[in-house]
């Protein structure tokens, strides 16, 4: 006998967690099939974000953020501390322990609002069945109205530098690393390299940054990653552009990572610890059985419409396993929206509005399009920057890095993207983000009131900015 559910959610992580409580809240019946296992045996909730992604990157950032400050920045305030040390030990414990209070947070959720959390590997059949299978091997049946695949993402590995323990490493042995590196190589300037990066070179490790491309961040505004370019470099981080790694060999302790640079030369690095930060694939593995009707693209994606919904009818996917940005966030509000649409509701999410948030310091965020796409696709625009040099309230804290830059089209005024690196990056583009999702003009910024001081007033500068009339920067035009 097979159990029923309306809906049976595949994946616990942001994606899958969160439209099962919606579900739930919504009267229908569900389940969710999770099979993340912690060192007990016991199911555990949260995914990638929750346990090896968002929130223990977070935990260490903050952690050398503030031993950063205590170092370095307290003096200027006149605080005087004697000798900084870090208890690595003790970082990683605090770490796991907001990863435990969450992730058992979340099952307390499902508890409260009714989800039947089924612990085991899900794969989708034929119908919307569901067969799981149990850490033991067992096997159970679930027959569901509708299903949602949240199965998330992991790591792509790259031959030349196969995943050693303890010392080629991912995101989730860099989360873990028990001694501060001397030397720390990084495959990969992307999200992950550059916040790991941060982390441990603030505890002192020598960084050293391997991206095979020739632009830094290339996807990103221009101004932004070359300030970033700028800022991480006085911080000591050593990017190196065009370098591919075309091998590794670990002896004694450490790894020689052989290097093609850009002008053709090859040389080899010597590391401590060496992470490899390439990029993340769509994790459907055994995933969905040869009948399940749901079609997986060229990538790995799995083929899904605006509304997430797949080939198969009653199938839903969301999340890092469907095309778009690999953010929490975004699996997030694609659970609530199909979790809506399941119980009948009318609903849409813009994709046009995600924020993105680095969290290096200073923080980058943006929100839209960037100058250099809106140029590409011909619309005239109109830009206006501020820069937090200017800002009373980051002179007050002592962290002036960094601007905000607000595009506007030429024409209507409508905000089209919001670029920002600086100190609360990451808090300040939520304002550019509602702005734009009310389908704001750089005036309606301009005309609305901001507390003083405080960094988000570089916003309403950024505004007052795109028609050139920025109070505390010279201005470019005289105000008619
Ligand atoms: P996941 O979180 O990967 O969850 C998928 C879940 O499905 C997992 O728990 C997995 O065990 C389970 N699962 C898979 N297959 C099956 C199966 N067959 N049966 C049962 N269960 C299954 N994003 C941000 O927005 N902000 C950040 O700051 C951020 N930082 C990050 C830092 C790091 C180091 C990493 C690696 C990622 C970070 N991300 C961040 C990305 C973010 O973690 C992902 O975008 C997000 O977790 C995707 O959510 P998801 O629900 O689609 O998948
Ligand atoms: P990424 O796509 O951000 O960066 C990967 C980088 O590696 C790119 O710059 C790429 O050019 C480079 N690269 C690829 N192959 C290479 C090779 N063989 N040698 C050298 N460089 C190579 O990927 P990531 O940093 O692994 O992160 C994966 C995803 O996780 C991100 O795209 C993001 O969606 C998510 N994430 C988000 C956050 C956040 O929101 N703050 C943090 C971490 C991760």
């Amino acid at each position: 006998m097979s159990q029923e559910f309306d809906l049976v959610v595949i994946g616990g992580g942001p994606g899958g967690y969160v439209a099962a409580i919606r579900a739930a809240q919504l009267g229908l019946k569900t389940a969710c099939v999770e099979k993340w296992t912690n060192d007990k045996g016991a199911p555990v909730l949260g995914g990638t974000c929750l346990n090896v992604g968002c929130i223990p990157s977070k935990a260490l950032l903050d952690s050398t953020h503030k031993f950063h400050d205590a170092k370095h920045e307290f003096e200027s305030h006149g605080i005087n501390t004697g000798e900084v040390s870090i208890d690595v030990a003790a970082m990683l414990a605090r770490k796991n322990t907001i990863v435990d209070n969450l992730t058992m947070g979340v099952a307390g959720l499902f508890k409260a609002n009714g989800v039947t959390l089924i612990h085991g590997t899900g794969q989708l059949q034929k119908d919307r069945g569901v067969k799981v299978t149990a850490a033991n091997g067992s096997e159970s049946h679930l027959k569901a109205g509708n299903v949602i695949l949240a199965a998330g993402s992991v790591p792509v590995t790259i031959p030349s530098a196969p995943l050693i323990e303890d010392i080629i490493i991912d995101n989730v042995g860099a989360l873990s690393i028990k001694q501060v590196p001397k030397r720390l190589g990084i495959i990969g300037a992307g999200v992950i390299g550059l916040e790991m990066g941060t982390i441990w070179q603030r505890l002192g490790s020598e960084v050293v940054v391997l991206e095979a491309m020739d632009n830094f961040l290339s996807t990103i505004d221009k101004d932004l990653s070359k300030e970033a370019a700028k800022c991480l470099k006085k911080q000591g981080m050593n990017i190196r552009l065009g370098a591919l790694v075309t091998s590794t060999e670990v002896a004694n302790n450490e790894v020689k990572v052989a290097v093609k640079k850009a002008d053709g030369d090859s040389e080899t690095l010597t590391f401590d610890k060496l992470i490899v930060a390439v990029g993340r694939k769509p994790y459907t593995e055994g995933l969905l059985s040869a009948d399940s009707g749901v079609a997986v693209d060229g990538r790995g994606f799995v083929h899904v419409s605006t509304r997430c919904k797949t080939d198969a009818p009653g199938v839903y996917a969301i999340g890092d396993i469907v095309r778009g940005p690999m953010l929490a966030h975004k699996a997030s509000e694609e659970g609530m929206m199909v979790a809506d649409i399941i119980a009948g509701h009318k609903t849409l999410m813009n994709y046009d509005c995600i924020p993105w948030v680095i969290y290096t310091h200073p923080e980058l965020a943006w929100v839209g399009k960037t100058e250099q796409e809106l140029k590409a696709e011909g619309v005239a625009i109109k830009v206006g920057k501020f820069p937090f040099t200017a800002s009373g309230r980051a002179m007050a804290a002592n962290d002036t890095q960094g601007f905000v830059k607000l595009i506007a089209d030429a024409e209507t005024d409508r905000i089209l993207g919001c670029h920002i690196i600086g100190g609360n990056a990451s808090e300040l583009i939520a304002q550019a983000v509602i702005a734009m999702e009310f389908g704001s003009s750089a005036e309606d910024l301009a005309l609305t009131v901001f507390a003083h001081p405080s960094m988000g007033e570089a916003i309403h500068e950024a505004a007052l900015a795109v028609d050139g009339h920025a109070i505390h920067m010279a201005n470019r035009k005289k105000r008619k």
